[in-house]
């Protein structure tokens, strides 16, 4: 190696940290492409893979966190389910997003452990099915100071609102909106002891992809969750 060469390397800026490598899951549920601006973030290297493909192999080696956008309220494949469990139990990084909350709704362990929250496609009981509300003015209050919620101050977002969700107690709420068409917690930290799991309910069009608070907050969430 030459001289000349070696000054050269030396003299370049130190590298930025790695970015985190997302795999986002898309299917079962329709939403504008904005949705992607959110992954214009070079703390983040991004790869989509809808339904059917999503976790059809095992995910921990390529992949840092999870971000869910899709929409399977059942998996059906014993094979795809176990890929899945195998990347939470690795420790890895779940980010799930808006109509995500809909997934695998009769897997408790996904609901219960991972998640800590469902929504109620159907009246239990006496509990009526969860309800949703489109174009909402929501106020939305910085609950806990945290890496996911770090930079943002309290904010106000047009977006849809869901109500009526089975949300667990032990669910630690981030951000909450007084909104009544909203069940109050709108973004929480998820229950598994090894992963960490961020659910986001915002999310829903262009209006809230393109809120620079809605921006920050999901960068923030995919690189506090991908990075352990
Ligand atoms: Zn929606």
């Amino acid at each position: 190696m030459s001289r000349i060469f070696l000054l050269a390397v030396f003299a370049l800026p130190l590298p930025a940290a790695e970015p985190v490598r997302a795999v986002v899951v898309t299917g079962g549920h329709d939403h504008e492409p904005s949705f992607y601006s959110v992954f214009d973030d070079p703390r983040i290297a991004a790869n989509v893979v809808p339904h059917p493909n999503a976790f059809r192999s095992d995910l921990t080696k390529q992949y840092d966190v999870l971000v869910l956008y899709d929409m399977m309220l059942d998996l059906g494949d014993d094979k795809r389910r176990a890929n899945l469990r195998a990347f939470v139990e690795a420790g890895k990084g779940v980010v799930v997003l808006h109509h995500a909350i809909g997934n695998n709704t009769n897997w408790t362990w996904w609901t219960d452990e991972v998640v800590g929250g469902r929504y109620r496609f159907k009246p239990e009981g006496d509990i009526p099915a969860s309800s949703f509300k489109h174009d909402e003015t929501v106020k939305v209050s910085i609950v806990k100071k945290h890496p996911v919620t770090a930079g943002l101050d309290d904010f106000i977002i047009h977006d849809e609102t869901y109500r009526g969700m089975w949300i667990s107690p032990r669910a630690e709420t981030l951000l909450r909106t007084d909104n009544p068409s909203s069940d109050g917690p709108i973004a929480w930290l998820g229950l598994h002891p090894k992963a960490r799991v961020v659910y986001v309910q915002l999310g829903h069009d262009h209006h809230a992809h393109r809120h620079p608070s809605f921006k920050r907050l999901i960068g923030n969430a995919i690189v506090w969750a991908g990075s352990q």
